[in-house]
Order: structure tokens, then sequence, then C-alpha cells
């Protein structure tokens, strides 16, 4: 069976390979008679999976031992809280708003810190292009500062990490990386925390991924609920309360998936970044030599995961949609808060499918200019 091509932001496309690894094992887990989602989580077999996703996931992002590695639930939405929660300590935080998922954080840790100052918004230009780290207003001595390292809806992308040292800050930098997770390399030498919802690149919904630095556990507000508070997760391998354990397996097995990803003589990560910046690079090629489509992102700053795109007549819009569906090629809706069209092109989507929507886009073009 051909399944579609399936460009949603997220829950988005998981490797086919992974989705059949799930099936087999569905009944039986590897001989023990149960499925991962009926096992214990403190049984030997569950703890053996969890283990296996951990240590798999810091060989293959390079996690620092510094750091510790957490599953845990609540997804992105709810780190904008759990992050002042744990690391805000009665100071000022600051916030880069690059697009709308740093403006919700930064709204939602006006609940919790003492005081939210903004750096930097790139706001004015409508989110399409991020603000100079060098003409970042960083408060004195700010527990911490936010950035959305990629912005789903909005598709623009921190192509380096800031250096917050080398702009005279001590705060550590918090990054929310839901939506690149695993798609490319993480300096961790520049970053404090990083949170992601497990949705788009690493499996299904459920299961949110926190790296954090083992110096910024144990300072939660008393107001922490203990379950969200990073020390007692850490203490507990993530096992204070019951984990997610359907989504921690299924993060597991993309791993193993990625663990074996080849790109020319690149391997892992590194070959998955080669191949989304190929991915991303045809795409964006196409939109901007077309003058039917348009991407408003400034170069230097697009997203190579979420691309968001417009028709130039927009009364076309409902059209696309419907002949891309019988082209096979699933939710490419914009987010309602932009319109237009959207195609997230995560670890997930091979090069044919970016092949088989620029095929698609091609001959649409063609048939109404
Ligand atoms: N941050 C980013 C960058 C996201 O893309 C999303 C979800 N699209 C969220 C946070 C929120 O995640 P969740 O719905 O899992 O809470």
């Amino acid at each position: 069976m051909n399944r579609p091509y399936n460009f949603s932001a997220g829950p988005a496309a998981i490797p086919e390979e992974v989705l059949k690894t799930a099936a087999s094992e569905m009944l039986d887990w590897h001989g023990s008679g149960m499925s991962v989602m009926e096992m214990s989580h403190r049984g030997k077999e569950f703890i053996s999976i969890c283990e296996k996703a951990e240590s798999d996931f810091r060989e293959l992002m390079a996690v620092p031992k510094e750091f510790h590695i957490l599953f845990m639930q609540g997804g992105g939405l709810a780190e904008n809280a759990i992050v002042p929660l744990n690391l805000s300590r009665g100071a000022t935080v600051d916030f880069v708003v690059s697009g709308s998922w740093s403006k919700k954080s930064r709204k939602e840790a006006g609940k919790y810190a003492a005081e939210v100052h903004t750096a930097a918004s790139g706001e004015d230009s409508q989110f399409t292009t991020l603000p100079d780290p060098a003409s970042w207003q960083l408060s004195r001595g700010a527990s911490y500062l936010h950035i959305c390292s990629n912005e789903t809806i909005d598709g623009v992308e921190f192509q380096q990490l800031p250096d917050l040292k080398a702009l005279g800050s001590d705060a550590p930098l918090v990054i929310d990386f839901s939506s690149h997770v695993a798609s490319r390399s993480v300096d961790w030498s520049k970053v404090g925390l990083a949170f992601g919802g497990a949705q788009k690149n690493l499996g299904p919904a459920g299961l949110t991924l926190v790296v954090v630095r083992d110096d910024l556990l144990g300072h939660a507000l008393p107001a922490c609920p203990s379950a969200f508070d990073y020390k007692v997760v850490a203490d507990n391998a993530s096992m204070f309360n019951t984990p997610p354990t359907w989504g921690i397996y299924v993060a597991g097995l993309t791993f193993e998936w990625l663990k074996n990803q080849r790109e020319g003589d690149a391997v892992g990560i590194a070959a998955m970044e080669r191949r989304n910046v190929a991915k991303a690079q045809s795409l964006y090629d196409f939109i901007d030599a077309s003058g039917f489509y348009v991407n408003k992102v400034a170069a230097n700053c697009r997203s190579r995961m979420n691309i968001p795109f417009f028709l130039k007549d927009e009364s076309r819009n409902d059209d696309f949609l419907a002949g891309a569906k019988a082209h096979q090629l699933l939710q490419l809706k914009g987010h309602k808060s932009v319109g237009g069209m959207r195609a997230s092109l995560y670890n997930a989507m091979p090069m044919a499918g970016v092949d088989a929507l620029i095929a698609y886009m091609r001959e649409f073009e063609k048939k109404h200019s």
C-alpha cells in the first residue's frame, strides 16, 4: 500500500518503518505476552524500553552528561508554565518574541514569574525576520531567556542559537525546540534547558521531552506541582508518576530509525540535517522562482521544517487543497491565524514527498495562470 504524503504540522507523519514495527509488536512485545501499553512502567520490560530510548537520544543528539533527559507530559503549552515554575526563582525572565509560540510562552510566564521582559520582538515585521541578537535588550540578573528556536506557525527558525555569554549575560538559555527537535544538531554549550512535544518529529502526542542542565534542578517555586518539578522527575528517572509509556516506546523506535539514517557519509542526525536542508531548499527555490506562490520570510530566517506559503490569488485556496488531496498530498492547509498553506517537512517526510508536492504545485500553477 502506498500511503499519501502527510504534510501536517503536528501531530505529524511518523516513519513508516516505525509504524510497522509498532504494529508487529502490538500484541506481544518481544515475547513478553503484553503490548507495551499493558506493561507496568516499573517492570523490567518497560524500564529497558525507557532506558534505551534515553540513551539513544543522548547518543543521537550528543547530549552532554551534565544534562538530564526527562520524559514528561503536558506538551509545549504546559512547559510554558513548568519552566517559570522551576527556573524563574522570583526574578525577571527575558523573552525574545519571534512568532506565535514564543508570544504564547511569554504570556503564560507572566502568571508565574515576578516580571516578564521582552528583550526583542519580530512582531513589527509580522514575524518574517528574527531580531538580531546584537540588538537584544537583556535584563540584568534575569533568571533565564526564552526563545522558540523554530516557530511552527510563522516558519522562522534560528539557524544558530544565540550565545548569551558573548552578549554579556549569565542567564541560561531556554529553547522551545518542539518543531525541529532531532532535525539538526544542538550546540548544548549555549543551552540551559530545551523542551519539545513529541508529536512532530519524535512520535505520538502525549510525550514531552525536556533536556535540562543539572545546575537548574532544585530551584522550583513552592507552588510547583511535584509531578512538574524537574528535580523530582529527574530523581525518579521520569517515573515519579506514570510516564507516557506508549509515547516513550514509539519515540524510542524513532530514535533507532534515526540512528540508521544515512546521507552520503553522514549518519544519524547529521544525515537527517543534510536531507532536511535539501528538502527545504528544493521547495523554497521552487516557490521563489514561481510568480504564483509566495513565502514571505527573510531568506536567512526560513524554517527547514515548516514552510508557510500563499497563493497570490487566494480565491483558489480551496481548489488547491482539494487538488492536493486528490494527488495524495494531505494536510497542507495553513494555520488558521495566518491562512494560506503550510508544508511541514519533518524527518519522516522523504525527498520524494517534496518532489511530489512541487510537481503538483507546478501543475496547478500551469492550469491557473
Ligand atoms: N511550541 C511549539 C513550537 C509548537 O509548535 C507547539 C505545537 N504546535 C507548541 C509549543 C504547543 O504544543 P502542545 O500543543 O503539545 O502543548
